[in-house]
C-alpha cells in the first residue's frame, strides 16, 4: 500500500560530514568543496551566496525594489539572488544573437522578468491553473511557457507586481521558491502518479515529502549549482531520469516489493553526462532521507571553484558510484542502502502520455500537445474551464512540454476531446508536434544565440505538409545556444543554436546538428555530425531530407535512432 504523507515521519537536515578533518590532508586543493574545508569563496557566485541567503532577498523586493522599481535593485541581486525565487531578467528586445558574448550582461537586461513557477510532480488543479492564467494575463501580458521540467514560465514580469503575483500563486498552493538558482529545483514526477494501470508504485508522497520538508530550507539553499531531482513509478520511465542530479525510478525488489532504483550524477548542458546507477533500492518512506543525503553530498563536497565543474555529475565521474554510495551511508544516512535491481526497460516509445488512456479506476485520462510548450493565459484559461466543465480538478503538465485532464468519465471523453482539438491542442497530434521541443531562445533568454520557439512552431507545420505519411516516435529538441535547456544532446534529432555561415559568405541564424540521442531504450547522447549546420531557414528541407532517406533504407521495424 503507498504510503501517505502523513506517514513519513519528518527527519532533519542532513548532517554535516565526520571525515572532513581526516580527508582535507589527502584531498586535492582548490575545488572549494566545503566538506574538504574549503570554505573561502573562490568566485563571485560563491561570495554573493556567502555573503547573503538567496532566499532572504524576498525580503527586499517586498519592502524595497517592488516600491522604488527596477533601478534600484541592487545588482548582485538582479543577477544571482533573485533566481532563487525564479526571477531572470529577460533579454533587451532587438539584441541580435552575435551580440551575446560580447555585450556586458546588463546590456543584454530588460527591466522585465523572465518569472517561473515550480510544479513539482507538474499537478495542478483547476484552481491553481486559473491563477496560472490570471497572472499571465494581468502581470506578464498574455505570455505562458511549458517548459520540459513540468514548470510555467512567464516573461514580461515587472518588479512592482512581483508581490502581487506571489499572493495569487500562494493562495492556491503554488510558489516560485527555488523555481532558480542554485537550489534544488522543481522535482519531476510521473505525470500519471497514482492513476496509471500499469503503475509500480506512486511516488508522489515522496514528492509532497521533499517539498515540504526542504524546499526553502536553508540547509540546502546554498548548493554548488542547481540540483535536478525525478520520482517516477511509471514502467514507461517518463521523467528522464537518465539526465538529473538524483532520480528515483519505480522497480519491484524481489523480497521487498515496490519501490525505487536510486541514480545520481545525469546532467545535460555542455559536457552531458547519463545517471548513475547506485545498485540500491529505497523504499517510499525513505525517499525523502536518501534525496537529502545525496543533496548533503553535492553541498558538501561538490565543487564550487568553477562553474562549468559545479553539478554533482562531475563529483560522481571523480569518485565512481561506490564510493559515492559509501560516503552517503556511512555520513549521511548512518545505515546500509539495500542492494536492488535494474529497472526494466520502458515499456513504451512515446513517455508523453498524450492521447486518451484508463485509468485505474475507470475513468479515463487526456493528453494533449500544445505546439512546443507554447501556450498562453487565456488558453490556460480555457483549458482549466474545459476540465472543470468535464467532472475533473486535477491537471498534469509533463516533461515533454505536453499536459493532461485527469479523472474524466467515460462519457465526457469524446466532449473534451473535441473541446481541447477546437483549440489547437492536438490529442492526436502528428509524430513532429508530439515530438518536437524548444527551449525559450533569443525572444527573452540573455544566453540564446538563435530564435528557437517560432523555428520550432514553423518546423512542425512545415514537416506535417511536407510528410503526412510519416508516423514513426521522432524527437526534435531545439536549443537557442549551447546549453541544453531543451535536452539536444538525447533526440533523435538535437539542434544547437549557433551562428553559422550560409552560401553567400554571411552569418546568419542556425544550428549545428546532433543525431541519433536517446533516452530510455537505448539511452546515449547523439553524434555530433562534424562539420553538419543548417541555416534557420534551411532547416525544414533539411529535416525533410533526411526523414526521406531515412524511411527509405531503414531496415524493416529499424526506429530512427538505430538507423
Ligand atoms: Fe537560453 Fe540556451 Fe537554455 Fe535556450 S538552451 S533557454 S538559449 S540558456
Amino acid at each position: 500500500m503507498a504510503t501517505t504523507p502523513d506517514q513519513v515521519e519528518a527527519q532533519p537536515a542532513a548532517a554535516p560530514p565526520r571525515a572532513a578533518a581526516a580527508a582535507r590532508k589527502t584531498r586535492h586543493r582548490g575545488e572549494g568543496q566545503w566538506g574538504m574545508g574549503h570554505h573561502t569563496p573562490l568566485n563571485a557566485n560563491e561570495q554573493f551566496k556567502k555573503d547573503d541567503d538567496g532566499l532572504n532577498v524576498r525580503t527586499r523586493i517586498e519592502t524595497i525594489y517592488a516600491h522604488r522599481g527596477f533601478d534600484s535593485i541592487d545588482p548582485t541581486d538582479l543577477r544571482g539572488r533573485m533566481r532563487w525565487w525564479g526571477l531572470y531578467t529577460q533579454r533587451k528586445e532587438g539584441i541580435d544573437g552575435g551580440k551575446t558574448a560580447i555585450l556586458e550582461p546588463h546590456e543584454l537586461d530588460a527591466e522585465f522578468f523572465m518569472l517561473r513557477v515550480r510544479i513539482d510532480g507538474g499537478r495542478l488543479t483547476v484552481a491553481q491553473l486559473q491563477a496560472i492564467a490570471e497572472v499571465s494575463q494581468r502581470f506578464a501580458r498574455g505570455t505562458a511557457d511549458l517548459t520540459d521540467r513540468q514548470n510555467i514560465q512567464f516573461h514580461w514580469i515587472r518588479i512592482e507586481d512581483v508581490p502581487a503575483v506571489w499572493q495569487i500563486l500562494e493562495a492556491v498552493g503554488l510558489s516560485t521558491t527555488e523555481a532558480c538558482g542554485d537550489t534544488p529545483r522543481t522535482v519531476l514526477g510521473s505525470p500519471v502518479a497514482g492513476v496509471a494501470e500499469d503503475e509500480i508504485i506512486d511516488g508522489t508522497p515522496a514528492i509532497e515529502e521533499i517539498h515540504r520538508r526542504y524546499i526553502g530550507d536553508p540547509s540546502f539553499s546554498n548548493l554548488p549549482r542547481k540540483f535536478k531531482t525525478a520520482v517516477s513509478g511509471s514502467p514507461l520511465l517518463d521523467v528522464a531520469h537518465e539526465i538529473n542530479d538524483i532520480a528515483f525510478v519505480g522497480v519491484v525488489h524481489p523480497e521487498h516489493g515496490p519501490g525505487f532504483d536510486l541514480w545520481v550524477g545525469g546532467g545535460l548542458s555542455t559536457n552531458p553526462k547519463l545517471g548513475v546507477r547506485l545498485g540500491a533500492w529505497v523504499p517510499l518512506h525513505e525517499v525523502a532521507d536518501v534525496w537529502a543525503g545525496v543533496c548533503g553530498v553535492f553541498r558538501d563536497y561538490g565543487y564550487r571553484r568553477l562553474r562549468n565543474r559545479a553539478r554533482l555529475k562531475f563529483l560522481l565521474a571523480d569518485w565512481g558510484a561506490e564510493k559515492f554510495r559509501q560516503v552517503l551511508q556511512d555520513e549521511y544516512l548512518k545505515y546500509q542502502l539495500i542492494d536492488g535491481p535494474a529497472p526494466e526497460q520502458p515499456s513504451g516509445v512515446w513517455r508523453d502520455h498524450v492521447g486518451v488512456h484508463k485509468q485505474n479506476d475507470g475513468n479515463f485520462y487526456v493528453g494533449f500537445a500544445p505546439r512546443v510548450g507554447r501556450v498562453d493565459g487565456a488558453l490556460l484559461g480555457k483549458i482549466a474551464e474545459l476540465a472543470a466543465e468535464h467532472g475533473s480538478d486535477r491537471l498534469r503538465t509533463t516533461a515533454e512540454q505536453k499536459m493532461l485532464v485527469l479523472d474524466v468519465p467515460e462519457e465526457r471523453v469524446e466532449s473534451l476531446v473535441a473541446g481541447l482539438e477546437a483549440l489547437d491542442l492536438r490529442v492526436n497530434p502528428s509524430p513532429f508536434r508530439r515530438g518536437t521541443m524548444a527551449c525559450t531562445g533569443i525572444e527573452y533568454c540573455k544566453l540564446a544565440i538563435v530564435e528557437t520557439k517560432e523555428k520550432g512552431r514553423s518546423l512542425i507545420d512545415e514537416l506535417e505538409a511536407r510528410l503526412p505519411e510519416f508516423d514513426e516516435p521522432l524527437t526534435i529538441n531545439i536549443n537557442g545556444c549551447p546549453n541544453s535547456c531543451a535536452r539536444i544532446q538525447v533526440a533523435d534529432i538535437g539542434l544547437k543554436g549557433q551562428l553559422v555561415t550560409d552560401e553567400n559568405g554571411e552569418q546568419v541564424e542556425g544550428y549545428q546538428v546532433h543525431l541519433g540521442g536517446a533516452l530510455g531504450l537505448e539511452a546515449g547522447f547523439g553524434r555530433k555530425v562534424r562539420g553538419l549546420k543548417v541555416t534557420k531557414d534551411g532547416l525544414a528541407d533539411y529535416v525533410e531530407r533526411l526523414l526521406t532517406r531515412y524511411q527509405a533504407e531503414r531496415t524493416e521495424g529499424e526506429r530512427f535512432a538505430q538507423w
